[in-house]
């Protein structure tokens, strides 16, 4: 017998017939002498629903209530959920975040789990229940309710299966497993056996939905046997480990886009020293995350420079860049949105020169100036306008031998994003 974490995202629990899918699957797990601790996240769209209803009311609602209102998808789901698996006979019990224990620091929409004592989910199991937790939420010390940012009911799951050792965390989703690209937007996409924890890292950062960034750093601190597959059918997944075994001669083994990015720039700054200190800092301050800087030369002793943040971000930042006019002349601050930041990312980098400019090569064939460009020692990632999107990251994935004949298997809509 082995303890069991599965998690099923949105697009697995979209509609009943979906959940009575899932309440299925899980039932034959137990019915092969498993425990089984489930995670669910909110039935389709309903936190964007829920989002964009917010929006009618209020364009820039308190973070406070936000929380409290996106907490009620996942609430939904556990219900609904656990009440499918009594239907088919089999006992199970909900749980919200905060009545499984989960506690979190109280940074609203993006808070960070501080600990999580799961008392009541190991008692609801020892008497022979399948447990359900709604993923995505927590409370913090002070009794708010919170919730761990977009995409964040994987890291539920594995802080869950970390806190009561599981065996084996799995994520299902509407794919098969991790491929070297979304396969949404690669038909030839590879499936990825195993991948690294750190390799996995750089690709959630980087923009790869299929697992939240969190979820990968809580499975490498702990240790936890991950595992993503598809709720759709029984194909053996893509696991996540420490040491995964490489394919011989392979460089870059993903590419990863995010389109959640704005350029802002600020132009003719005098060249002075603490100037970025100042505007970095003064940004920091704000919680406005920052990723890629770029300053160009200085010209008559005043210089450019350009970063950028999460486009939900654009506006906070921009106000507090004019907040700062006074102390620190410039011409002027510009920003531009419509771009996407492409990246690859590949172990076998560091020791394979020519990486870089191959990347660089393949986007000016296809007639596109990067923006931007940021390196670490196993990625590399170019900013450029959103259109082309699709054409650079297949012409990538075929640059890099990537390219298989195996079909993908995408789940659900085709035309998710
Ligand atoms: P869920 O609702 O199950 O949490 P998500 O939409 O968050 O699902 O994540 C699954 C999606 O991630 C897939 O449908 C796929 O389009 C996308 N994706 C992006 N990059 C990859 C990748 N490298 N491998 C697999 N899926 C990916
Ligand atoms: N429902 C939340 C979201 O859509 C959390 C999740 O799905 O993981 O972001
Ligand atoms: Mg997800």
């Amino acid at each position: 017998m082995a303890l069991f974490v599965m998690k099923f995202g949105g697009s697995s629990v979209g509609d009943t017939e979906r959940m009575k899918r899932v309440a299925k699957r899980i039932i034959e797990k137990k019915e092969q002498g498993h425990q089984c601790v489930v995670v669910v996240s909110a039935m389709g769209d309903t936190t964007d629903d829920l989002i964009d209803k917010s929006r009618l009311l209020n364009d820039n609602p308190p973070a406070r209530e936000m929380d409290m209102l996106l907490t009620t998808g996942e609430q939904i789901s556990v219900a609904l959920l656990s009440m499918a698996i009594h239907s088919f006979g089999h006992q199970a019990k909900s749980f919200t975040g905060w009545q499984a224990g989960f506690r979190t620091d109280d940074t609203h929409s993006k808070a960070r789990i501080a600990d999580i004592d799961p008392f009541r989910v190991m008692d609801a199991l020892a008497t022979g229940n399948i447990v359900i937790v709604a993923g995505f939420q927590g409370m913090s010390e002070s009794g708010e309710i919170t919730t761990l940012g977009r995409g964040g009911s994987d890291t539920t799951a594995v802080a869950l299966a970390a806190a009561i050792q599981a065996d084996v965390c799995e994520i299902y989703t509407d794919v098969d497993g991790i491929y070297s690209t979304d396969p949404r937007i690669v038909r030839c996409a590879r499936k990825l056996q195993e991948i690294s924890y750190d390799e996995m890292l750089e690709l959630a950062h980087l923009g790869a939905a299929v697992l939240h960034p969190r979820a990968v750093e809580y499975a490498k601190h702990n240790n936890v046997c991950l595992v993503v597959r598809s709720s759709f059918n029984h194909n053996e997944g893509t696991y996540v480990k420490e040491e995964a075994v490489m394919e011989q001669g392979v460089v870059v083994s993903g590419i990863a886009y995010d389109k959640n990015v704005a350029r802002i720039s600020i132009l003719g700054v005098a060249d002075l020293p603490g100037i970025l200190a100042k505007v970095f800092g003064s940004l920091a301050e704000a919680e406005i995350d920052v990723d890629i800087i770029v300053q160009s030369g200085v010209l008559n002793g005043e210089a450019d420079f350009s970063f950028t943040t999460a486009l939900h971000d654009r506006d906070r930042a921009i106000h507090v860049l004019e907040q700062l006019k006074s102390e620190l002349p410039y011409r002027e601050v510009t920003s531009e949105t419509d771009l996407v930041k492409i990246s690859i990312v590949g172990a076998g980098m560091v020791s394979h020169p020519g990486v870089a400019a191959k990347m660089f090569e393949v986007i000016s064939a296809l007639g596109i100036s990067i923006k931007m460009v940021s390196t670490s020692e196993i990625k590399v990632s170019c900013v450029i306008a959103n259109q082309q999107l699709h054409d650079v990251v297949k012409a990538l994935h075929t640059a890099y031998g990537l390219d298989t004949v195996e079909q993908v298997f995408v789940g659900g809509p085709q035309d998710r994003r």
